[in-house]
């Protein structure tokens, strides 16, 4: 009985220590495809400065500094912007 519930605790600890590891790689795996965002074409990647989303430069939009995913994004930013002022 006793040595069950031993096996049963040293079962839960290893099932949760994968469990973290498992967690810990996928974000490393995460990490290191967001660093290798450059893409396979070798262009640059842009981020769209309202939806922070990531795409690359030659379907990005450019106004005033900054990179937009879409003409919508790029008019909501630009509204916020003058909001702002
Ligand atoms: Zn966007």
């Amino acid at each position: 009985m006793n040595l069950l519930l031993i096996r049963l605790i040293i079962f839960a600890v290893l099932f949760f220590a994968g469990l973290k590891l498992y967690r810990m790689y996928r974000e490393w795996k995460l990490d290191r495809e967001q660093a290798d965002a450059a893409g396979p074409d070798g262009g640059q990647m842009v981020r769209c400065a309202w939806c922070q989303v990531h795409l690359p430069e030659d379907d990005a939009l450019r106004e005033k500094g900054e990179w937009f995913c879409t003409a919508d994004h790029r008019d909501k930013f630009l509204e916020e912007r003058r909001r702002e002022d």
